[in-house]
C-alpha cells in the first residue's frame, strides 16, 4: 500500500471524472481514495458548508485500518473522547449498574476511537480539500444516464457530465430516490423514534453518559468531556412510524413532550430544553436494507445504500470501509460494471454481519416491555463483574485488500 500523502501516478488513460453527492463521512472518505487512484473528484454537499454536530461517533475493526491507511489515525487517537463510565438508571433515576462504555458497545480497550462526528468530518475534508472540487449548498436535481456518461443538473442550474456519480448523501438519499424510487421499499423500521439535542450541563457530568430506562422509553445524557454542554437524547418505542411528524418539528417536540410526561429523573428537565433547542434531531430508527447499491453508472456508499441504524454504532465504519472498498473495485477495474459488481460481492456479508448487531444494541439500550427491562438490568450487574468485552466479531470481519494500483 502506498503511504498516505504520496502523489498520485499518472495514468496513460484519460481521467475519469466522478460527482460525489454529500459531504459527511462516506462521500470525503472516497473522495480521498478516488483521488489516489486517478480520478478527478468534485463533491456536491447539500448543506452550506460542513455539518458539525451530532452525538459522537465510532471507529472500530476494519475502519481503523481504513483510517491508519488513510494516515489520520493519529489525529483521531488525539482527538478521542475516552468517556470512563456509562451508568444505567432505574425509573426513580436509582443506579441499576455503572460500566465502563465499552462493557456495553463491546470494543478493544486502547484501539477503538470515539470522537465528535464534526471532528472526524472536518479531518476527512482537510485531506481531500486541496484536490478535490467541493459545491457546498448545492445538490444535484436530476440525473440523465442515456448517453456515454451521467448528465447531471444541479440545483443551481450547472448541467455537467460526469463517468460516474456516487450518492453519500445518507439516510434519506435523495440519489437513491432518483435511482431506485421512494424510500419506504428499503427502510426497514425499527419501531422507535428518537430526539437528539444539546442541553447546558447542570447536572455535574463529566466524560459519561447516563442511560434511564422504563420499558419503551429511553433518555440519556453524554457528558463527551468536561464542557458545559450535554448531548441530550430521548427515545420511544412507537409500533408505526409517525410519517405525518417527520417534517413538522412543532408536531415532533409534542409527540416527545407527551410520550415522556410524568417521567422521573431528569426527563421533564430534559423535555423543556428539547422545547428550546435550536439544534433539535428527530427520525425514526431504522435501517436501509436494497438488494443492489448501483445502477448503470450510479452507485451508494454508506447510509445511502447500508445505514445500520445508531442501534449497532457501526454506521461510520461502514460508510469508511465502503468507501475504500468502492474506490478500491473502481481503481481495479476500468469498467464501472464489474467494479461495482466487486464492490457489493466484497462488502455485502459485512454490511449483512453489522447490520445484524441491531438486535443486541435495542435489547440493550431500549427495553420495550417490563420483563425485557428486568433481564436487561440482569444482564448488566453481571456484566459489572465479568473482564471487559472483547471487540465484536463483525467489527472486523472485512479484510481490507491491498489498495489496487491505477489499472
Ligand atoms: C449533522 C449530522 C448529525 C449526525 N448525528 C449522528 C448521531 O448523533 N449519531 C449517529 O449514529 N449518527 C449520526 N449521523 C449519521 C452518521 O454520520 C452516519 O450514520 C455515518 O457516519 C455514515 O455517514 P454517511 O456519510 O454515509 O451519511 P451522513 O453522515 O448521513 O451524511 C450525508 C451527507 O449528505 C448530505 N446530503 C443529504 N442530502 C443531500 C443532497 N440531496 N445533496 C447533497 N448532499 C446531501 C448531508 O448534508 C450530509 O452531509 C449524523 C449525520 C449528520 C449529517
Amino acid at each position: 500500500m502506498t503511504p498516505a500523502g504520496l502523489s498520485m501516478g499518472v495514468g496513460t488513460t484519460a481521467k475519469r471524472n466522478v460527482l460525489i453527492s454529500g459531504a459527511s463521512i462516506a462521500g470525503p472518505a472516497l473522495a480521498y481514495w478516488l483521488h489516489r487512484s486517478g480520478f478527478a473528484v468534485t463533491v456536491v454537499e447539500k448543506a452550506g458548508a460542513l455539518r458539525d454536530g451530532g452525538y459522537p461517533i465510532d471507529v472500530r475493526g476494519t475502519a481503523l485500518e481504513v483510517v491508519r491507511r488513510m494516515g489520520i489515525l493519529p489525529q483521531l487517537q488525539d482527538a478521542h473522547i475516552d468517556s470512563r463510565r456509562c451508568t444505567f438508571l432505574n425509573a426513580d433515576g436509582s443506579e441499576v449498574a455503572s460500566l465502563t462504555p465499552r462493557a456495553v458497545a463491546g470494543g478493544v480497550e486502547g484501539q477503538d476511537l470515539e470522537v465528535h462526528r464534526g471532528e472526524l468530518t472536518a479531518i476527512l475534508y482537510t485531506m481531500v480539500r486541496d484536490d478535490v472540487e467541493f459545491l457546498f449548498n448545492d445538490s444535484i436535481d436530476t440525473l440523465d444516464q442515456s448517453g456515454q456518461g451521467v448528465d447531471v443538473t444541479l440545483r443551481s442550474g450547472q448541467r455537467r457530465t460526469f463517468d460516474l456519480v456516487v450518492g453519500a448523501d445518507g439516510m434519506h438519499s435523495h440519489t437513491r430516490e432518483s435511482l431506485f424510487g421512494p424510500e419506504d421499499q428499503f427502510h426497514r423500521y425499527l419501531g422507535y423514534c428518537f430526539a437528539i439535542f444539546t442541553m447546558p450541563n447542570t447536572f455535574g457530568l463529566s466524560r459519561e453518559v447516563m442511560v434511564w430506562n422504563t420499558p419503551g422509553k429511553a433518555a440519556a445524557l453524554y457528558a463527551v468531556g468536561d464542557n458545559d454542554e450535554l448531548h441530550a437524547f430521548l427515545n420511544f418505542h412507537q409500533p408505526e412510524p409517525p410519517l405525518h411528524t417527520l417534517r413538522h418539528p412543532d408536531a415532533q417536540r409534542d409527540l416527545v413532550a407527551t410520550t415522556f410526561a410524568g417521567a422521573g429523573w431528569a426527563v421533564p428537565d430534559m423535555v423543556n430544553a428539547m422545547r428550546d433547542a435550536d439544534d433539535l434531531f428527530f427520525d425514526t430508527a431504522g435501517q436501509i436494507r436494497m438488494p443492489h447499491w448501483s445502477s448503470g453508472r450510479v452507485a451508494l456508499v454508506g447510509d445511502a445504500a447500508y445505514a445500520p441504524s445508531f442501534l449497532t454504532g457501526q454506521g461510520t465504519s461502514l460508510a469508511l470501509a465502503g468507501a475504500y472498498m468502492l474506490a478500491n473495485a473502481l481503481a481495479a477495474n476500468r469498467d464501472h460494471t464489474v467494479a461495482f459488481a466487486a464492490y457489493e460481492r466484497d462488502m455485502r456479508e459485512f454490511v449483512a454481519m453489522n447490520q445484524a448487531l441491531v438486535d443486541n444494541g435495542a435489547a440493550t439500550l431500549f427495553p420495550t416491555t417490563a420483563r425485557a427491562l428486568e433481564q436487561r438490568n440482569t444482564m448488566l450487574r453481571a456484566l459489572v463483574t465479568m473482564p471487559s468485552a472483547t471487540a465484536r466479531p463483525a467489527h472486523s470481519a472485512l479484510t481490507l485488500p491491498e489498495f489496487a494500483p491505477m489499472p
